[in-house]
């Protein structure tokens, strides 16, 4: 890691300077010496939680380095001994330790004097304390397994195609390529192996929902639905919310879409759209249209750093002097190389106070893509670092994404920078398109996973038929005659086993993200500044605030989606 990282800027007002938070004794130490303290006045009741706060802090950098150093060079194996060193023997700690306090903070004398300032702190920490149940316990560690499961059986499915042999990831290469037999070929070949272990996925789900089922009703839950908005601090909106935005996708949305996939299929020259000419999980590479070839839009690295630092500092110059920063203190691993872990990420080293962004640069336009999102978190954390609160530099996702999301959008004036503008009308057109047609699945997704955990009679064959029903509803351009039993599964996807519930997140942040950028196009120089303003709080209010101060409404509703659209669509060539 950069040598900077060597250097702490503020001084701890806990911790001591030689603290070493890979070693649990340590760590349990201090642990020890905040649980015996007297909490009965404000002023004891605040150190408690700041101090905590900072340790917290200590502890989570020492975690987000050793992820850093291990990511970026897997075969490393002091590296990855150091991570898992740190997972079975410091967290552990740092749970149980960690929950001790939350409690005791609840008990103290004193919490009802806490300034406003704590509010969403003692709120997020209510449900936590609120939730826990001894009980819960194996079951939560059971469900974990059962994913650990679906990651084995998913991760290990393989393709078989023209005599080869592909991971379902793999073969997605021939996703996009113009021959249509040759996708057809590819694409069956990923549904047969998805279709192979359907019935043990479905299975396994019917093990998963049955778990869940008893840690909601432990914790005094009538449905899991209900305990999972809680454990997700979902405080500012309900399921009913999110009812009315499934139906607000259907009415304004699904014929925005409906418009791209028909211009598509005019191009493509087809009679109906097959699975194989669209996407039908979102991030399945799809064929151009116009038959283009892809566009490379940097020969090195540099070129793409120094791009992006030209388009930052042209949205915004506190902004491009943050990304500055980040280049001369070298807190981004920006390129790909062997050994390295894949994907694309932003860390924060909490106890000195900078981002770190990490990802596999190999020259395409996703790379631009992933840069100025990514930087989009990091610029959040700058701007939020000052918040007194470790957690408060950090929102939830439905928030977090607009500052990535936005950065996205608020980068679109300044593309030039990586693109000839013959290529740049139909990039800008695809970049809104793209970001539009993710909504109809993130409707499925969701109406789907609330309709499971509602329901009694959910089975295999319930499940089909729901999912069926859902493909109609929002994706009805898809034709599917012939390979209807590869569509009644499509619903077998990660984040239904994984992190139930967790997705409709991106849908409520791509809306505000839509509405900072249209705010732009009026006034940029108020949309930006709204834009930092919001960041800037990180995560201190509830998600209304944070979305009024972006200069956009924190609404789920038909009219405020519709309105949103209708924007987005006005801006399409
Ligand atoms: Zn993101």
């Amino acid at each position: 890691l950069p040598d900077i990282l060597a250097r702490r800027t503020e001084v701890r007002r806990f911790v001591p300077d030689n603290f070493d938070a890979a070693d649990p004794q340590q760590v349990a130490r201090l642990f020890d010496d905040l649980d015996v303290r007297h909490v009965e006045t404000r002023d004891q009741l605040e150190d408690l939680i700041l101090d905590e706060q900072e340790l917290e802090g200590c502890i989570y950098e020492r975690f987000q380095m050793a992820y850093v150093d291990m990511t970026a060079d897997t075969t490393n194996e002091e590296h990855e001994r150091v991570y898992l060193s740190l997972l079975e023997n410091v967290l552990p700690v740092m749970q149980e330790r960690e929950f001790r306090l939350k409690r005791k903070v609840l008990e103290s004398p004193a919490v009802g004097e806490l300034s406003e300032t704590y509010s969403v702190y003692r709120r997020n920490i209510g449900a936590d304390v609120e939730l826990f149940r001894d009980e819960n316990i194996p079951l939560i560690v059971e469900d974990q397994k059962l994913g650990q499961e679906y990651e084995k059986i998913a991760g290990g499915q393989e393709a078989e195609f023209r005599g080869e042999r592909y991971t379902t990831t793999q073969i997605e290469k021939f996703f996009d390529v113009p021959d249509r037999e040759t996708r057809e070929g590819a694409w069956r070949a990923r549904a047969e192996a998805f279709h192979r272990d359907a019935e043990t996925l479905d299975d396994l789900y019917d093990k998963m929902l049955e778990v869940r089922r008893k840690i909601a009703h432990n914790a005094g839950f009538g449905t899991y639905r209900d305990y999972a908005f809680k454990e997700k601090k979902r405080f500012d909106y309900t399921p009913d919310d999110c009812l009315a935005f499934h139906r607000a996708v259907e009415q304004h949305v699904v014929p925005i879409v409906a418009e791209i996939w028909e211009e598509r299929r005019r191009k493509l020259g087809v009679d109906t759209l097959r699975p194989w000419d669209v996407n039908v999980r979102p991030n399945d590479p799809v064929v151009d249209p116009d038959g283009r070839e892809p566009l490379r839009p940097f020969q090195s690295i540099g070129q793409l750093s120094e791009g992006c630092a030209r388009i930052f500092s042209q949205v915004d110059n506190e902004l491009g002097e943050y990304y500055r920063e980040m280049q001369e203190s070298r807190l981004l691993d920006l390129e790909n190389r062997p050994g390295k872990a894949p994907g694309a990420y932003m860390t924060v080293f909490s106890d000195r106070r900078v981002p770190f962004i990490l990802m596999n640069a190999i020259g395409s336009k996703a790379d631009v893509e992933t840069l100025l999102h990514e930087a989009g978190h990091a610029f959040h954390y700058f701007l939020a670092r000052h918040q007194p609160l470790v957690s408060y530099h950090f929102a939830g996702h439905e928030f977090s994404e607009v500052a990535s999301m936005g950065m996205e959008l608020l980068a679109r004036p300044y593309l030039g920078e990586f693109y000839r503008e013959a290529d740049l009308h139909t990039l800008l057109d695809d970049q809104i398109k793209n970001a539009v047609s993710l909504f109809p699945w993130i409707a499925m997704i969701d109406a789907f996973q609330h309709w499971v955990y509602t329901t009694e009679k959910n089975g295999r064959e319930e499940r089909k038929a729901r999912w069926v029903e859902l493909e109609r509803r929002y994706r009805p351009w898809i034709d599917w005659s012939g390979v209807e039993e590869y569509r009644d599964i499509v619903w077998q996807y990660p984040h239904v086993f994984d992190v139930p519930f967790y997705y409709i997140e991106y849908g409520i942040a791509q809306l505000a993200a839509f509405r900072v950028w249209l705010n732009s196009l009026v006034d940029k120089a108020w949309a930006v500044g709204a834009y930092k303003n919001a960041l800037s709080l990180g995560g201190s209010r509830p998600l209304p605030e944070l979305f009024r101060a972006a200069g956009a409404k924190f609404s789920l509703s038909e009219e405020t989606i519709g309105e949103i659209m209708r924007g987005v669509r006005g801006q399409l060539k």
